[in-house]
């Protein structure tokens, strides 16, 4: 079942991205709407700067408070274990104390994945420790580790063209450079069954950032059936450029290597939180982000500002006792660094009724400045997110990569319209699957920025006279 699983999602953001770097395409100014339509899109100007002022002039603070409160408490939060239930519990409180009870879970089977020990270190040409940190999951070393020596090599390509015997029985270090982050996740995510065929022995993975203080960023890979199954883990960006200079110098490199980990299965949740519609309660607006992490750093910004600013959409137009005509529902899913294995829980058993689902958006590359969105949809549904946006001016850019956000990659593909937060990210990835993922990475400007804008785009999508229309 879980390898079925991962292959299914094997392209999405966050965990496992394809998100190719050339396709993103602006759109012009060449809609044609009916014009009763413009108008009334117009019409809402008042009541989005109300959510917008509201949500600025206090309910914001409230709510970043609370997220601040929701970090420090249960810290990074990895699949399958008990600190993202218990995290899962406090946001089900958190909601009924806002004076929303309309909130539900649905279970599913999540991996847990539990690294337990991991060193490494240079023997030759002299003693030096390397940062390592394995990818999810990475299987063990045998209990004394691994001791061979490491070959050097820059991409897929590469390591093609050498000969099999040239690789038997060595660490196969990948030094790619980062490009964009789906350019270079491949290397983490297939890197270990593709040296694992030519005979390598374990694999270390040049991190998928394009900045380091010597700080490993860890993520999800996934081994293809029938290949010996190689220990594979992070290191920095200093020891790649080491080794590569070492190799390049003529200098014979020795690895040791020792990590264990345990991998087993858990029940999780993924939580919903409706604010039931007036006209039309079975279509849905859907906000989201994916409430578990990594097991290092705090998960702040991947993906508990996402979360959180989601979380909140239904929560403060309750609050501000706005009913919009259809249902605007927030899902935290769980388990999506694992492979986002709740959205697709999610995904099949909802599968009849995705035509309801309105527009899924999701947040989860960031909530630094907002910029506008990613969206994935019709041309006449294009057009009318650019309609709605101009009211958000300067938040009114819009982009389509065609693979917006990372768990709601797997709806977009069943034709449901998507949209993602565009955010001022360029350091997402600093900090992303790293230690370096905590509080001091968010600022509460932004994050409430981002939070007005989520929900007051939203109020206005659920309560269109008009549903998106789909191709
Ligand atoms: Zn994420």
């Amino acid at each position: 079942m879980m390898d079925i699983l991962l292959k299914l999602i094997i392209v999405s953001l966050c965990v496992v991205v394809v998100k190719p770097s050339v396709i993103i395409q602006r759109y012009d100014d060449d809609c044609v709407l009916d014009p009763e339509l413009v108008e009334e899109i117009a019409s809402y100007q008042n009541v989005t700067k109300y959510i917008v002022n509201e949500i600025k002039a206090g309910l914001g603070h409230t709510m970043y408070q609370e997220y601040t409160e929701f970090i420090d408490k249960f810290g990074a939060r990895p699949s399958g274990t008990d600190v993202l239930e218990r995290s899962i519990d406090h946001m089900i409180n958190l909601t009924k104390s806002k004076g929303l009870a309309d909130v539900t879970t649905e279970e599913l089977e999540v991996p847990h994945w539990v690294r337990i020990h991991e060193s490494a270190s240079m023997i030759q040409p002299h003693l030096k420790n390397i940062a390592i940190l394995g990818f999810g999951p990475s299987v063990s070393t045998p209990p004394e580790g691994i001791t061979a020596q490491a070959i050097v090599i820059n991409s897929f390509e590469e390591l093609d063209k050498i000969n099999a015997k040239d690789i038997q029985g060595k660490i196969v270090v990948f030094d790619a450079h980062f490009i964009s982050y789906g350019d270079t996740v491949v290397y983490r995510t297939q890197g270990a069954s593709k040296a694992a065929k030519k005979g390598a022995v374990a694999t270390l993975v040049r991190s998928i950032t394009p900045f380091s203080i010597y700080s490993p960023h860890t993520g999800a890979q996934y081994y293809e059936d029938n290949v010996t199954k190689i220990p594979t883990a992070a290191i920095t960006l200093e020891d790649a450029d080491l080794m590569r200079r070492l190799q390049d110098e003529g200098e014979k490199i020795v690895l040791h290597i020792n990590m264990s980990s345990t991998f087993d299965t858990k029940k999780s949740r993924n939580t919903i939180v409706d604010l039931k519609g007036t006209v039309h309660p079975e279509k849905l607006v859907i906000v989201s982000g994916h409430i578990d992490s990594w097991d290092v750093g705090q998960g702040a910004m991947d993906d508990g500002g996402g979360m959180m600013i989601s979380w909140f959409v239904p929560v403060v137009l309750n609050l501000l006792k706005l009913k919009p005509k259809r249902t605007v529902r927030a899902i935290l899913w769980t388990a999506e660094e694992a492979g986002l294995v709740g959205a697709q829980a999610y995904l099949n058993k909802h599968m009849d009724d995705l035509h309801n689902i309105n527009l899924i958006m999701e947040s989860d590359e960031g909530t630094f400045k907002p910029l506008g969105l990613d969206f994935a949809g019709s041309k006449k549904a294009r057009c009318i997110v650019q309609e709605v946006l101009k009211q958000f001016a300067p938040i009114n850019k819009m982009e389509n990569s065609g693979y917006p956000g990372s768990d709601i990659v797997i709806f977009v593909r069943k034709g449901v319209p998507g949209a993602s937060l565009l955010n001022q990210n360029e350091k997402y990835y600093w900090f992303h699957h790293s230690e370096g993922d905590t509080m001091n990475v968010q600022n509460i400007n932004d994050v409430i920025d981002c939070s007005a804008f989520w929900a007051a785009f939203s109020y206005v999508i659920a309560n269109l006279s008009v549903d998106i229309p789909r191709t």
